[in-house]
């Protein structure tokens, strides 16, 4: 029979020696918190008659399950099978590791942040990037801030903020939920004058929109999305010859942009930041964590004298990278400098170019061990597939890839069977997150392209099973 009197006391667990020696690890507090969670839910079954009696080795073992899920930090590395390279709710790209060096330097000593070592002299700390961008992307000047979204925002707010901004209604796009052209637009202090159609916009659509109000011309680009068949839009050429001929900025957000020509990596093209500034672009947005492989940043290239009005607006301060950042940035740019050697050099690129026949080898060596974590449940086996690259570059490209897919072994009950097996693999000490599709989980193994890493995902499959 249960009685609440057979359950020990908090100070008498606390006394077992596996909880004591967890004491000098973990403090009194923690320990004894966890002591009186699980004795508490232990009360409770107990009251409700519905728990068996439980040893108290059975209860210092919860004890220190409860302890251990406490102390794992939130925020942990996984394995990213999802066949999306740019996942943005995965982290997006993943640093060199000299970049990620610079930005533990940074964060562990004192550094020349906003300081000239050579006058003694405060410094804008935009200057550890600026010389570097403006190399990579032939502008006169450039900032950097938060995302990219905060340079598209910093530059409405600077250069057209309560005045009007025409855009194509073909461009009027969200991104990732949060971002919406039109709301950021709207943020910055001014009114977005739509132009054209969804499907079609001309260059006599944005002169007959532009009027004494208009301050700037946008162009995004849309990528995450595609318009095809019957379409038009006007590049950013006209763009730029239009907006100069009536005086007014032209911008443009290039969403990922990419610092090398992609074609020449056998990859999908994509406009790069240089191209847009050549053909007239008074500055160009574009992310540091998208095709460029760095930090989360928002670059914003161009004219000089547009640039500082961005740099002396309010929003700058509020919207400023931090040191670690930069550092990172500054590393991953200096790559970008050797173009012989930065498909090998930045992970993202690295990544996005390995071929399939390489990716098909890890398929085939990984295959036993994942087979034999499936034991009878389920069947694996190496599938080709398509990587995507996410974050809205190249949308509607696809990657030619190999993966693991894995099938429930029962007939029935195959949605609930590929639930608990995504289930298991996301509770791996090291988290593997796959895709469901077609009936089947796949795990696209683009992104494990690591000796090390590879081991560490066969052991700790060895170590458990489904
Ligand atoms: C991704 C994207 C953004 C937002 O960039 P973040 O760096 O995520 O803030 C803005 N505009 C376009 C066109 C994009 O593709």
């Amino acid at each position: 029979m249960n009685t609440l009197a057979t359950i020990p006391s908090v100070d008498r667990l606390l006394q077992e020696p596996k909880l004591r020696a967890a004491v000098s690890e973990h403090g009194h507090a923690a320990v004894a918190d966890a002591v009186r969670a699980v004795l508490g839910e232990y009360r409770a079954a107990v009251k409700a008659a519905a728990a068996a009696q439980r040893s108290a080795e059975e209860l210092v073992a919860a004890v220190l399950g409860h302890i251990e899920a406490g102390s794992r930090p939130s925020l942990r590395r996984v394995f990213n099978l999802t066949g999306t390279v740019l996942h943005t709710n995965l982290g997006r790209a993943v640093l060199p590791e000299a970049a990620a060096e610079a930005a533990r330097q940074a964060l562990v000593a004192p550094s020349n942040l906003e300081f000239d070592l050579a006058e003694g002299e405060r410094v804008e700390r935009d200057s550890h990037l600026e010389g570097l961008v403006c190399r990579l992307t032939g502008a006169e000047a450039a900032t950097v801030v938060n995302n990219n979204a905060a340079g598209v925002l910093l530059a409405f707010s600077s250069v057209a903020f309560g005045r009007e901004v025409p855009v194509s209604r073909g461009e009027l796009i969200e991104i990732g939920g949060a971002f919406r052209i039109p709301e950021v637009i709207q943020s910055a202090g001014c009114r977005i004058r739509e132009v054209g159609t969804t499907n079609r916009t001309h260059l006599r659509d944005y002169e007959r929109a532009i009027g004494a109000d208009t301050a700037a011309v946008l162009k995004v680009h849309t990528s995450n999305y595609a318009i095809v068949g019957f379409t038009a839009s006007v590049s950013e050429a006209e763009l730029a010859e239009l907006a100069h001929a009536k005086n007014i900025v032209f911008i443009t957000d290039l969403g990922s942009g990419s610092l090398v020509d992609m074609t020449a990596l056998g990859l999908p093209a994509e406009r790069t930041p240089a191209q847009s500034l050549r053909d007239g672009a008074d500055l160009v947005c574009f992310s540091g964590d998208k095709l460029l492989g760095g930090a989360q940043a928002g670059f914003v290239a161009g004219r000089r004298e547009l640039v500082e009005k961005l740099r002396r607006n309010p929003l700058k301060r509020a919207l400023r990278l931090d040191k670690a950042r930069i550092a990172a940035l500054e590393a991953v740019l200096r790559l970008y400098l050797d173009p012989e050697r930065v498909r090998t050099a930045v992970p993202t690129l690295r990544l996005l170019t390995r071929s399939s026949e390489n990716i098909r080898e890890t398929a085939n060596r990984l295959l036993p061990a994942v087979q034999a974590w499936c034991g009878s449940a389920a069947t694996a086996e190496v599938a080709d597939c398509a990587s995507q690259v996410g974050s809205g570059s190249l949308p509607v490209d696809r990657l030619p890839s190999a993966a693991l897919r894995i099938r429930w072994a029962a007939a029935r009950g195959v949605g609930t069977g590929l639930a608990k097996i995504s289930k298991a693999l996301r509770e791996l000490p090291v988290p593997v997150v796959g895709r469901v599709q077609e009936d089947a989980l796949w795990l696209d193994l683009r992104c494990l392209d690591d000796a090390a890493d590879e081991a560490l995902f066969v052991d700790q499959l060895q170590k458990r099973s489904l």
